[in-house]
């Protein structure tokens, strides 16, 4: 009779006290799913932003990236240990259990020419799964979509003369497919890692962001708000008359091409690996690389536009 009367007590515990702790721990941290999918690019988005340092990329998918809010990467073609169809499926999976709940990060443009027959990526029932196809199918679920670099964003240089894929950026192929799924260009060649967790971070906290935070190219004016130009470090040449004629000239690099005064982005104060140096510090005009049209739009790119 003890012991029955010790087991009910139990039962009777665990009814009344488990499911609140599961909601308990539940409220403690919550998870937000990530699908992050590499179309027609070169990997050099996810190797920047894997090479961020404060935080590190560990502190980013392993731990809370907020006090408790953790990040759940749920499918990364160059990371993930899975391969195969369970790869596949733990991206349709996500999709489908996580509807309008998960965001999906985007690196690189989607080759849309001919039905997108010249990019695939995966396999479901021994049949290649176009790149075009996972926008038209992870696209409409997502809760929104991260363009990450400027392929993804505005086609970049995928999408360069003569682009024989047809490549196009992720809102260009949603609009065509009438998918409204909010989405945030996060542009550059790479993409600079803080632009990217910035973002996330800022999501996670205080939700998408409002319309009037984002420019007319779909980014947080928060980082791409004024120009190279702007903050640039040779401003005072350029105001004295100083101009480069050659590479490694001390002057203001208007006169070989750079293309501050038409880029937005944050590079000069944020600078890059880790606050270490920046293209025009470097002795190398900005190329503009976070705009829509790059490169095509400022080729060449070592002449003055
Ligand atoms: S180097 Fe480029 S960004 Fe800097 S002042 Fe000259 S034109 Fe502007
Ligand atoms: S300085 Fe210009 S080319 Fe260099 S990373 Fe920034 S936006 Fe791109």
């Amino acid at each position: 009779m003890k012991w029955a009367a010790a087991a009910a007590a139990l039962t009777e515990f665990s009814q009344a006290f488990l499911p609140r702790l599961g909601a308990a721990l539940d409220e403690a941290v919550k998870e937000f799913p990530l699908i992050w999918i590499q179309h027609s690019a070169c990997s050099g988005c996810s190797v920047s932003v894997i090479n961020t340092i404060h935080p590190s990329i560990k502190n980013v998918i392993l731990d809370q990236i907020l006090p408790g809010r953790q990040l759940w990467l749920r499918y990364h073609s160059t990371l993930m240990a899975a391969s195969g169809g369970m790869s596949t499926a733990a991206a349709l999976g996500t999709a489908r259990d996580y509807k309008g709940k998960f965001i999906l990060i985007v690196e690189g443009a989607i080759p849309t020419k001919d039905e997108g027959i010249y990019g695939t990526l995966g396999e479901e029932g021994g049949k290649h799964i176009r790149m075009l196809d996972w926008m038209k199918r992870l696209g409409p679920e997502a809760m929104a979509v991260l363009a990450v670099g400027t392929c993804a964003a505005y086609g970049g240089i995928s999408a360069a003369e003569p682009n024989p894929s047809g490549c196009q950026g992720v809102g260009q192929v949603l609009r065509t497919h009438n998918i409204a799924t909010p989405v945030v260009n996060i542009p550059g060649c790479p993409c600079h890692p803080d632009w990217f967790i910035g973002t996330v971070a800022r999501i996670l906290l205080y939700g998408l962001p409002q319309p009037k935070e984002l420019d007319e190219h779909g980014r947080l004016k928060a980082y791409f708000g004024k120009s190279v130009h702007n903050r640039c470090v040779l401003r005072d040449c350029m105001d004295d008359g100083q101009f480069a004629t050659q590479f490694g000239e001390v002057g203001c690099m208007l006169e070989i091409g750079c293309k501050g005064p038409f880029t937005y982005a944050d590079c000069p104060i944020r600078q890059w690996n880790s606050g270490v140096s920046w293209c025009i510090n470097a002795n190398a005009p900005c190329m503009g690389c976070t705009e829509p049209g790059f490169p095509d739009a400022h080729s060449p790119l070592y002449q003055r536009r």
